[in-house]
């Protein structure tokens, strides 16, 4: 079809769906113009994000809609190309060595393929015909992952759309086990309200905030979530969980403790073994939070931080951060296939019994959503690629790079290093012996500068120190097993450098004001 005969017979009908003989022709084209321009990205701007910050991020969006909305009267080919350059053009380069700030990895060509064969065919895990392979794909992966914590034949899983929501899956699972023991009825049909139970969540201080939400969307509040002590490197306490356990009122249940197993600032572990004694022994649902931590299950010299966690009642993991896929591969894994329960669903038009008693049974009753993406697929993919040793050699790379990192920044006189990486993260500061007069709003400073310029891109965090005050700190991420010494080298020059010009910025508008 020609473009004026397009034109003519309405641009619609020149798209073709995907799965067919003209879609794929079309997909091809559009394929190469996307990998073009992230290709051209990456050169055009040189460093990790494109040089301007939001206000330039804003006109770059409104330049590429010249003036129209999405549902535009010029619809065509030559507007989507545009959008995946700008787009491309646009992105956090996440190949990028000084692209250290957020726990976000590039993913493997592999798992990128993956994610393009997931949406052409656009299966689905609610019913049996919705995904024939998908979802025997997902249950082999589940059952192997399972495996790989130390589970047994009665676990069970599922995948969700990211760590928060698998922490969320992780407690409501708690919240309808153990309440329905405590309050007598079951209090996924019932509800909450009228009950004389006030529900405790006990996790640590340096637990991610998905913890606390999860206690707010799950209607117990988030008060309800009770904060134990943790140790200069963010580990929780037991004896300080064990103290708080002994405070309760006859009415605070403790429907979960809650493990870290690498905290989002330090990367520290929990002492899984000891909590997971103490949740068996007080008879709490111990749930351990997985997102980032576990890499270390990949790396021979890393895996015994994870010694322990085969004793959890559910264990929430992200792939999407060690794993090289893409958003979103999280999974939660309980130990006992039965305490998926509150999620079963059966709908008529979905599941019925005499279909599933012949076998077309999908999982619809293991999730909390409806329409559900392949996600195994990707991860599968990225999996068959690298291979136990690839993943491993991997996780040891960034494991590596981080102690490269902190060892240059212990030495270097402009820079204080908080604590030794315990798995790819090192946090730090800028530091001078001049009186500087608020040395955190200097080192936010340096950060924003970084990103603007488009020279790195580095997270920030608030560090307790021992004399009480809070100090903003600097945060690498390193997820990149590609990146060399020199490149770290040169990540921690231009932080140097930025130090430097800010503080004279800082100094002149002193001297101004
Ligand atoms: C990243 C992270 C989360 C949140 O996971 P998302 O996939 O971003 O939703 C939760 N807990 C920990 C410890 C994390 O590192």
């Amino acid at each position: 079809m020609n473009r004026a005969n397009a034109v003519d017979a309405g641009a619609h009908q020149t798209v073709a769906l995907a799965g067919t003989a003209d879609g794929l022709e079309q997909l091809r084209t559009l394929v190469d113009a996307a990998l073009d321009a992230v290709a051209a990205s990456s050169i055009k701007h040189g460093g990790p994000v494109t040089v301007g910050g939001p206000s330039a991020a804003i006109a770059a969006v409104r330049d590429m809609m010249h003036g129209e909305g999405f549902l535009t009267d010029a619809p065509g080919p030559d507007r989507v190309t545009e959008l995946f350059e700008t787009y491309a053009a646009w992105s956090a380069d996440l190949t990028h060595p000084s692209a250290v700030s957020r726990m976000q990895c590039a993913p493997t060509p592999a798992a990128a393929a993956a994610e393009l064969l997931a949406a052409v065919l656009n299966q689905s895990l609610h019913s049996w015909e919705s995904g024939p392979f998908a979802l025997e794909l997902e249950r082999r992966l589940i059952s192997e992952m399972a495996g790989w914590v130390g589970y047994g034949e009665t676990a069970s899983g599922t995948l969700t759309p990211g760590g928060s929501i698998s922490n969320l899956v992780g407690l409501l699972l708690s919240r309808d086990h153990m309440l329905t023991d405590a309050v007598g009825s079951d209090i996924s049909q019932s509800g909450l309200a009228g009950s004389a139970v006030r529900p405790r969540i006990l996790c640590s201080a340096a637990a991610h905030f998905s913890i606390a939400r999860a206690a707010g969307f799950l209607g117990l509040g988030r008060d309800a979530v009770v904060k134990v002590p943790t140790d200069e490197m963010g580990r929780m306490i037991p004896e300080e969980a064990c103290r708080l356990l002994d405070g309760f009122t006859a009415d605070e249940v403790p429907i979960a403790l809650v493990a870290t197993a690498g905290t989002t600032d330090h990367g520290s572990f929990d002492p899984l073994p000891e909590l997971a004694a103490l949740a068996a022994e007080r008879r709490i649902w111990f749930h351990v939070d997985a997102a980032y931590g576990i890499g270390a299950l990949f790396s021979n010299s890393l895996a015994p931080l994870l010694d322990g966690l085969s004793e959890a009642d559910s264990i929430a993991f992200d792939l999407h951060k060690f794993g090289w896929t893409p958003a979103s591969s999280s999974i939660l894994l309980v130990r006992d296939e039965a305490r998926l329960s509150p999620l079963a669903q059966q709908a008529v038009y979905l599941n019925p019994p005499d279909d599933e008693a012949e076998g077309y049974t999908a999982l619809l009753g293991t999730s909390m959503q409806t329409t559900r993406r392949s996600d195994a697929l990707k991860i599968a993919a990225s999996l068959l690629s690298l291979g136990r040793k690839g993943m491993g050699d991997w996780v040891d790379a960034c494991h590596s790079q981080a102690r490269y990192a902190a060892a240059r920044i212990d030495r270097h006189p402009d820079l204080e290093l908080l604590a030794e990486p315990v798995l790819s993260t090192v946090i730090f500061r800028c530091r001078t012996s001049e009186a500087i007069e608020d040395e955190s709003a200097w080192n936010a400073a340096v950060r924003r500068r970084l990103m603007t310029e488009g020279r790195a891109l580095l997270a920030r965090t608030k560090v307790r120190r021992q004399d009480g005050e809070t100090w903003v700190h600097l945060k690498l991420v390193f997820l990149n097993p590609a990146t060399t010494k020199e490149e770290i080298d040169a990540l921690l020059d231009d932080v140097v450098t930025a130090a430097a010009e800010v503080k004279e910025a800082m100094r002149t508008q002193v001297r101004h004001s």
